[in-house]
């Protein structure tokens, strides 16, 4: 008689994140309703910060069509885009969130009832993580005709020099010179300094919740990281984030000392490299779950942490922060850094998610994966997919796939 499948065990903190995303939704729809209030669009790693010291709501284009994806909307308005003669090999949150405007939907209508995504009256990009989100943005910014404006960031760097911070913290700001005309005053610099302390707080905290997946065995899995990071993507300089964060931090030490497991029985550790598939978390987390072996640390959760953030010198410490990014560094950065978080972790293998459409978040193209094998001495899978093409990816073969895998480290 084969095992039961044990059960997942639910977070209690998700019911309060559910209620900070409800919130900050309701926020932004009922500012871009109201002439008075302001509203900018912002990627996830862009200057966040500086728009709240500007005092505008702040909207992530990101977040909205990742939630596309893990509602599976995503692929029904792809194509939508593409007709547009956006590629279909191009970010595939672009073209889904770009073909789901086009024809009107949002999946914010089912879930709050809200019936179209905040106007913007401004759209502040930052190229470290890729050039899509600046054509993302520029079409959003013709669409409307505001102002689309964004900071240059240098790419594929090996040590972040004082010339790269000058360099984006002289655009943060000239950024915040044009901000001024668009807000209507000038930056607040003591608001300023206290939304940095707030994100940078934000992001200890968030840093201390993924850590707690050191634990053996871990109280939490990369699956859960993708929801709760929420807040730390969408409300970093607030203290909404900071209470959330304090929350979740205690529930799962509580589950660490008590030595509560997110995987009952968990067997093997592993890394996950790579963009989540949104569509297929529910799966992918049961498949991991039955076969009890624990997806307990990711590069993409770890990317809302910002620890250079400081508001003592909030325009320096920003452009050090994202700069430093994992997704902005050389290869033998990123092997380090994956190095050092299986170390940390304990990790038995690493899964690659090859992102067709984001080549940026795919680390497995250019021989990491067998050099990091040998560096580290274990194994590893790449599996070929996408965060919300789902015509991209077969399950049928990633199951098959993740089982072998699973079998090759039993025998090891
Ligand atoms: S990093 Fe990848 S997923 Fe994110 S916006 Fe750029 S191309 Fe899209």
């Amino acid at each position: 008689m084969s095992e039961p499948i044990p059960r997942a065990r639910p977070i209690a903190a998700a019911r309060l994140m559910k209620r900070v995303m409800a919130d900050h939704f309701l926020r932004l729809d009922e500012a871009a309703r109201d002439p008075s209030r302001k509203v900018a669009w912002c990627n996830s790693v862009g200057p966040g910060e500086l728009l709240h010291g500007f005092g505008f709501e702040v909207y992530y284009p990101e977040n909205h069509s990742a939630i596309l994806g893990a509602t599976r909307k995503a692929t029904e308005y792809i194509p939508y885009a593409n007709a547009r003669g956006y590629s279909p090999e191009i970010c595939s949150y672009l073209t889904a969130d770009i073909g789901a405007f086009m024809k009107g939907f949002t999946p914010l209508k089912k879930a709050y009832g809200i019936e179209a995504v905040p106007r913007p009256d401004v759209l502040v990009y930052n190229t470290n993580q890729c050039r899509d989100v600046q054509d993302w943005f520029r079409w959003y910014g013709r669409h409307f005709g505001v102002p689309c404006i964004g900071v240059h960031t240098h790419r594929n760097i090996d040590e972040v020099t004082d010339t790269h911070v000058a360099s984006i913290s002289g655009q943060f700001q000239e950024l915040a010179r044009d901000l001024a005309g668009i807000a209507g005053h000038s930056l607040d610099m003591d608001r300023f300094r206290d939304v940095v302390r707030l994100s940078a707080r934000c992001s200890q905290l968030w840093e201390q919740v993924l850590r707690t997946a050191m634990a053996r065995p871990s109280p939490l899995t990369f699956f859960d990281g993708t929801i709760h990071m929420g807040p730390a993507v969408v409300l970093r300089g607030t203290k909404v984030a900071v209470d959330y964060y304090e929350t979740l931090l205690q529930e799962l030490r509580s589950r660490v000392s008590d030595g509560v497991a997110a995987v009952e029985g968990e067997r093997f550790r592993l890394y996950w490299e790579g963009m989540p598939i949104w569509g297929k978390l529910r799966s992918l987390s049961e498949q991991f779950l039955g076969l009890r072996s624990c997806v307990l640390a990711s590069t993409y959760c770890n990317s809302w942490i910002f620890n250079q953030l400081d508001p003592d010198d909030p325009f320096d410490s920003m452009a050090r922060a994202y700069t430093e990014l994992f997704i902005v560094r050389s290869d033998p950065v990123k092997e380090q850094y994956i190095s050092r978080m299986c170390a940390d972790f304990q990790v038995d293998g690493i899964i690659y998610h090859d992102a067709r459409t984001c080549p940026n978040n795919s680390n497995n193209r250019y021989g990491m994966p067998g050099r990091l094998a040998d560096r580290l001495g274990i194994p590893y899978l790449t599996i070929d997919g996408d965060l919300n093409d789902l015509r991209l990816y077969s399950e049928e073969q990633a199951r098959t796939s993740i089982e072998a895998f699973i079998e090759q480290l039993d025998q090891d």
